[in-house]
């Protein structure tokens, strides 16, 4: 494979050690004789892929044993955006709303039920996360974002409510320390910092389930999948496998904590260069912005031509912004290394003597 430095933000780029793995197990999984992607979802061999993905997802956010339940579905987070409200929403839910995500999210609980902004960064295109939320209004639940993956911001601190909480952790679970235990539903599609796509993983509280008077359909229930053990139907096995491939490397690599040492530094790395390059902007707020998704932009519009060019003779892929944002975005997830960030902060600084 060529040696490119991918800061693509979704899909993500994994670890070279999975990418060797998975692909083995799509000729010969574990010495079956049987290719991952022609084995039943019910076979005892994908049950034990299942059942340790489902137990390693909790246990390396320090959720074991605290009323949680995870489960692999398919839908990807867009589907939760659905099936959050459908589960919980009796009258009112509470949303944060830090950008297009949390919009999307709003839109679907809205037709389920009242939806409450309690707070919003809508005024200033999304680059700030408001800040001290305490809602103290009655709420079914109370929805954010936790890194907003277009903008590039980041909550730092975990805002407060008299309700459940959820959160959409996307693109920056696993990544860092966060009060994992704060959050009654954490969900995330599993193609920003877990897997590949195709699959999503929901963290959520058994205790917060039951209280609506709905009938819910079995594919939107929570229960249902609860009950049948995250195989109400054919789970996406090889998105699975992956997934689990993904973890095993992550808790090697000493777990979140050891990760997030290596997230800080890079962000900080890259973050720096921004601020000493006067023909570099941050998009986001400084006191939030995201250690997964750096946006930047230049200065003046003829210097994009000079930093794609110098991207591609350094093979730099995948740094464009969000077409809604524009600019440039590097999204930097568990596996992108600090040797790629290096590259990309020497083409930076190499600009200097081009404009
Ligand atoms: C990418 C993303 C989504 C959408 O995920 P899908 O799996 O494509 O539905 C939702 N929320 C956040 C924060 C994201 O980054």
């Amino acid at each position: 494979m060529k040696n490119i430095h991918n800061f693509c933000a979704g899909p993500c780029l994994l670890p070279q050690s999975v990418y060797e793995q998975a692909s083995q197990a799509i000729l010969d999984f574990e010495q079956t004789g049987m290719s991952i992607l022609s084995i039943s979802h019910r076979s005892k061999e994908f049950i034990a892929v299942l059942e340790e993905a489902r137990s390693l997802s909790l246990e390396l956010l320090g959720l074991q044993h605290k009323g949680y339940v995870a489960l692999f579905l398919q839908g990807g987070a867009s589907m939760e955006f659905l099936r959050i409200p459908y589960n919980l929403m009796q009258q009112k839910a509470g949303y944060i709303n830090t950008g297009t995500w949390s919009a999307k999210a709003i839109e679907q609980a809205q037709l389920m039920g009242e939806v409450s902004i309690v707070a919003s960064s809508e005024d200033r295109a999304y680059t700030y996360i408001p800040k001290e939320i305490h809602v103290k209004e009655p709420l079914d639940y109370m929805h954010f974002t936790s890194n907003n993956t277009i903008y590039g911001t980041q909550f730092n601190s975990i805002p407060k409510a008299n309700a459940p909480l959820v959160c959409d952790m996307s693109s920056d679970i696993y990544s860092r320390e966060f009060a994992y235990d704060q959050i009654d539903l954490i969900y995330a599609g599993a193609q920003k910092n877990i897997g590949p796509a195709g699959v999503s993983l929901i963290l959520i509280k058994e205790e917060i389930l039951g209280n609506t008077q709905r009938v819910i359909p079995h594919m939107m229930d929570y229960q249902e999948h609860i009950n049948k053990d995250s195989l109400y139907h054919t789970a996406n096995v090889f998105a699975v496998y992956t997934c689990l491939l993904n973890l095993r490397w992550l808790k090697q690599q000493g777990g979140v904590a050891a990760i997030e040492r290596v997230n800080n530094q890079k962000a900080a790395l890259l973050y720096q260069t921004i601020d000493q390059l006067d023909f570099v902007q941050g998009v986001a707020a400084v006191e939030d912005r995201s250690k997964m998704n750096v946006t930047f932009r230049f200065t003046e519009e003829r210097m994009n031509g000079v930093f794609d060019q110098l991207c591609t003779e350094a093979h730099i892929a995948n740094v464009q912004g969000h077409r809604s944002v524009g600019g440039y975005r590097a999204s930097l997830y568990n596996a992108v290394t600090l040797d790629s960030v290096a590259v990309l902060v020497n083409v930076l600084e190499q600009m200097k003597t081009v404009i």
